[in-house]
Parts: structure tokens; C-alpha cells; sequence
């Protein structure tokens, strides 16, 4: 029987060693992880008091228990011999493999600016960041400066602010979220934090932090901003130091196939360590989210179970609650060639659609939370994309209503064509754990109306407003509409 060794407990690993249940009863498995199995995703959740500390974990002695695998958790992996297949761990102990799948995930990096290594300053990447930073937050009422406002430090800026702190966020580039909005979005973003009492620093770098209950930083262009924490947001690197002199190809990550095979046989590599196949046929790229994370995972379990089975790619895509203010893109959402644009800045209303012939391949939209129509084509606009519909017919009239994509959607069978786009060709099961046994709730609670369709309080009363666009050709004025 086959030996599959897994190393890393996140979400890649975890979907891997399912998928290998799934599909092989009998092979045994050996999960390595020097952290327990929890969920990075909800870390802004806990932070904001919203989730006790244990609703993180992903997995249970029993789950573990009842696929079948052998622990080593607490354990780091630290040599592979791909020649003789054997993997070291920190312990001394050795396990030989038959596949052996790296989901060893990234790590936050520190900048080279003096102070940073001192107290009170912290990532926010893992669990032990988390309860650092709630324990630096000594007063009441904490301060803190949060230095990188990519797509972590603006969710971790959103559960902060959910609490009362006072925040600042300083960016090296232009605007803020730079690898997520362009500037129009990120101009929409940085007046909504501003108009909600956060310092927006953008276009400096944090030079010093010095002090030491009481923290100041010192920016380049000459300013100085104080604070009880400092949390450094300023990126992350795949982990996989330990594959020196392997003979693994790494570029980016290490580079996979379609099989999520690396370049050394039975050698695999998912989630954020892993460069692998873009679903809009760019270069393979790291994505470093959770959904190419679980994606990657079912399929290098697949295919190390014995399966044949390619991954079509995944899509590039962030979606961020800042403040009240939605924030979402998706795939090729830079390009500036064929758009549809509609831009306000007053309420903030900014979408950005990117075409290639007919079909949309990017897009971004941001927009107050309230807002309903950001409640309800969002996902909407991620299914276009992904199901790759032919909107040719349709394009005149997203051209003309860009807020509406829900007719297109429906219209164009975009549903249909993503339930056919299984990452391993059926729907997944159910998965073999939950945070001590509990079932979800079926019962819609008092927000479930108005938020999914069942009639909230009071609806018969409202005065009924006109459908408007239920044409595919444009109609010419809302009167017209309303004769209709
Ligand atoms: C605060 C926060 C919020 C996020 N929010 C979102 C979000 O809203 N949406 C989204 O898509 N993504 C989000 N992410 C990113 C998402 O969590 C990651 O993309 C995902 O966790 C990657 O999964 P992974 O399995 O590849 O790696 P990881 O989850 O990082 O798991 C890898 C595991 O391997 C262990 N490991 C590393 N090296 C070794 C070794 N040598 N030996 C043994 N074990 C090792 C690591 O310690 C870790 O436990 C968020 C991340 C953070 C930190």
C-alpha cells in the first residue's frame, strides 16, 4: 500500500488528505505540521471578538481518527531526500513516502527598518500573531499603526476598527491596496477611511519604531504617528527553505503542472507554497488565497491517489469588508483595453468590467455595504467570469447597466455552466468535520428576510417600484419602462 506523506495542516493539506480518502480506503497517510489545524481565514473574526478562540480549529483528533492518519503535528519538516523519498523532521525522526505533498503554505516577512523586531510590533499572519497583538493592546481604547495595506492589512485594519481602535495605515505605493484596486477604487477606499477617523499614509515607508510601552513611527516623510502596537502587513513568502538542494523547479513558489505535480516525480505542492495554472490562461502564478488553496489540495489528492485529473486553474480574486465599504476584483481586473466603467465618488459607487470580445475576464467593484446591489452580484460577477459565458448578445446591455449583471447572469446560463465545472467532476462531499458537532442552522433568523428573498416586516406596504431593464435592448428612458 502506498505511503502519502502530507506537510502542512492548512487548508491545502487538509483537502488533500480527503480527496486521497475519497478516492483510497486503504493507503496510509502521515500528516506533518508544526501548527495545529486551524483557519487563518477566520483570524480577523477572533481578533474582533466575534469568535472564541477554538471556533478556528479545522479538524479534531476523531476526524483525524476516523480518515485514518498518522499525526506529527508540532513537528517541522526540515530536509527532503528526493533520491531515497525520505523526509526529515526537526525530531530526528525520518518517514519514507511513495507522494509526498508540500502545503507548507507562506510566512509573513518583517521589514528591514530598525525597531521592528521589538516589542508591541507584531505580523498578523498566525494564531500566536493574533493573541500577541490583543496582548500589546493594554488600554481601553489601543492605538495602532498598521504598516502595509494590501489585502491582510486592510482585513486586519476592518477587525480593529470593528473594536473602537484608533488606527493609522501607511503604504509605500501610491494608494492603498495596490495589488487589489486601481486607483479610482483605492481613492474610494482611502476617502471612506479617512471619513471614518483612520490615517491614510500613502506614498512613504516607515523608516524607524522606536519606544517602548508607547511606540512611535517614523515615516520618510518626516512625520511620526504613535501607537500602543504596530502590526506589520508588508507580504509573505512561500515556505520552502526546506527543499534546498531538493532539485524542486521553484520560481514564484514552487512551480506545479496541472496535476499539481513538481518538477521531481511523486513530488506535489498546493495552496499558497505553490505557482500553479491560471484559470484566464495567464502565467502560472502564486495566488496565495484559500479557494486556489482547497482547490489545489483536492486535486494533488486526486492525482496522488492514483486519479488522472487536471486542474482548469484558478481565478485571481479578493473580496474585503473595509468599514462598511465592499471591495472586490477578480481576474484581469488591471487591464485597461475593452472596460464598461461607471465611477461616483460622492456615494461611492465604482465598477469596473473587463471584456475580452464577449466574454468578461476581469472586473472591480466597491461600493457601500448596504448597498443591495453589491449584496447580490458580486459572487455574481466572479460566476461570469469563471464560467467563461459567451455575453456577446448581452454586452450592449451591461454597457448601458453596469450595476445590473443579474439578468446576464441568469440569461446566459452562467449557474448551469459552473455546476458542470466541478474541480474534480461531481460535487464535493460533506466534510467529515465540525466544530464539535454541530450542525448549521436551517432556521432564518431575523436578517435572513431581507437579505435572501423571504418578505421582511412591512413589504406589501412598500410602494412598488418599476423592474427596470427586463429588455435585453436597452430601453430608451425609465418612462418607457414604466408604460412596460
Ligand atoms: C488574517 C488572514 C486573513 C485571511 N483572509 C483570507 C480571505 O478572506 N480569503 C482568502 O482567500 N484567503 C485569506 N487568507 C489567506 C489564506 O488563509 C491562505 O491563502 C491559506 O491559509 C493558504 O493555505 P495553505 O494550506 O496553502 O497554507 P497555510 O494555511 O499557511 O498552512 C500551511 C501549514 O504548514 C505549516 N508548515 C510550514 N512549513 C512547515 C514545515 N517545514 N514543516 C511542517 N509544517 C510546516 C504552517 O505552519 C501551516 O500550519 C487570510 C490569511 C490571513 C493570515
Amino acid at each position: 500500500m502506498p505511503h502519502h506523506v502530507i506537510i502542512g495542516a492548512g487548508p491545502a493539506g487538509i483537502n488533500a488528505i480527503e480527496t486521497i480518502r475519497q478516492f483510497d480506503r486503504d493507503s496510509s497517510i502521515t500528516l506533518v505540521s508544526d501548527e495545529r489545524p486551524y483557519t487563518r481565514m477566520a483570524l480577523p473574526y477572533f481578533l474582533a471578538n466575534e469568535i472564541p478562540e477554538d471556533h478556528l480549529s479545522t479538524a479534531s483528533e476523531a476526524y483525524f481518527d476516523n480518515l485514518r492518519v498518522d499525526r506529527r503535528v508540532g513537528s517541522r519538516a526540515t530536509r527532503v531526500d528526493t533520491t531515497a523519498r525520505v523526509l526529515h523532521l526537526d525530531d530526528g525522526e525520518t518517514l519514507s513516502f511513495d507522494t509526498l505533498l508540500v502545503a507548507t503554505g507562506s510566512s509573513a516577512t518583517r521589514p528591514n527598518i530598525p525597531g521592528a523586531e521589538g516589542k508591541h510590533v507584531h505580523n498578523l499572519w498566525t494564531l500566536n500573531d493574533a493573541l500577541a497583538v490583543m496582548d500589546s493592546a493594554s488600554t481601553r481604547k489601543p492605538t495602532a499603526v498598521l504598516i502595509g495595506s494590501g489585502f491582510i492589512g486592510l482585513i486586519v485594519l476592518n477587525a480593529l476598527h470593528r473594536l473602537g481602535w484608533k488606527l493609522s495605515v501607511v503604504e509605500m505605493e501610491g494608494h492603498v491596496l495596490p495589488r487589489m484596486l486601481d486607483r479610482r477604487g483605492a481613492a474610494a477606499a482611502e476617502a471612506w477611511l479617512r471619513a471614518r477617523g483612520v490615517g491614510v499614509y500613502t506614498g512613504c515607508t516607515a523608516t524607524v519604531i522606536d519606544g517602548a510601552r508607547k511606540k512611535t513611527v517614523h515615516l520618510s516623510d518626516g512625520q511620526a504617528l504613535r501607537a500602543n502596537v504596530v502590526i506589520l502587513c508588508t507580504g509573505i513568502q512561500p515556505n520552502l527553505g526546506f527543499l534546498d538542494g531538493s532539485g524542486v523547479e521553484v520560481g514564484d513558489g514552487i512551480v506545479v503542472d496541472a496535476h499539481m505535480r513538481t518538477s521531481v516525480a511523486n513530488l506535489y505542492a498546493a495552496g499558497d507554497v505553490a505557482q500553479g495554472p491560471d484559470l484566464l490562461g495567464g502565467p502560472a502564478a502564486v495566488h496565495a488565497i484559500q479557494a486556489t488553496a482547497v482547490d489545489h489540495g483536492r486535486i494533488a489528492g486526486a492525482n496522488m491517489a492514483g486519479q488522472v485529473r487536471p486542474y482548469g486553474g484558478s481565478l485571481l480574486m479578493n473580496i474585503l469588508d473595509i468599514a462598511g465599504l465592499h471591495c472586490a476584483s477578480f481576474g484581469r481586473w488591471r487591464e485597461d483595453g475593452d472596460t464598461t466603467v461607471i465611477w461616483n465618488p460622492a456615494r461611492p459607487v465604482y465598477r469596473k468590467l473587463v471584456w475580452e470580445g464577449g466574454r468578461l475576464v476581469g472586473g472591480i467593484i466597491a461600493g457601500p455595504v448596504e448597498d443591495t446591489t453589491m449584496l447580490t452580484d458580486v459572487g455574481m460577477l466572479k460566476g461570469l467570469i469563471q464560467s467563461k459565458a459567451d455575453l456577446s448578445s448581452w454586452k450592449r446591455y451591461v454597457d448601458q447597466r453596469p450595476w445590473d449583471l443579474r439578468r446576464v447572469y441568469v440569461a446566459s446560463g452562467a449557474a448551469a455552466k459552473l455546476m458542470s465545472q466541478t474541480t474534480l467532476g461531481a460535487a464535493s462531499a460533506v466534510r467529515g468535520f465540525r466544530f464539535q458537532d454541530r450542525s448549521p442552522r436551517t432556521d432564518p433568523g431575523p436578517h435572513h428576510g431581507a437579505l435572501v428573498g423571504t418578505r421582511p416586516p412591512g413589504f406589501e406596504s412598500l410602494p412598488r417600484t418599476p423592474t427596470p431593464g427586463i429588455y435585453k435592448t436597452p430601453v430608451e428612458s425609465q418612462a418607457t419602462e414604466e408604460t412596460d
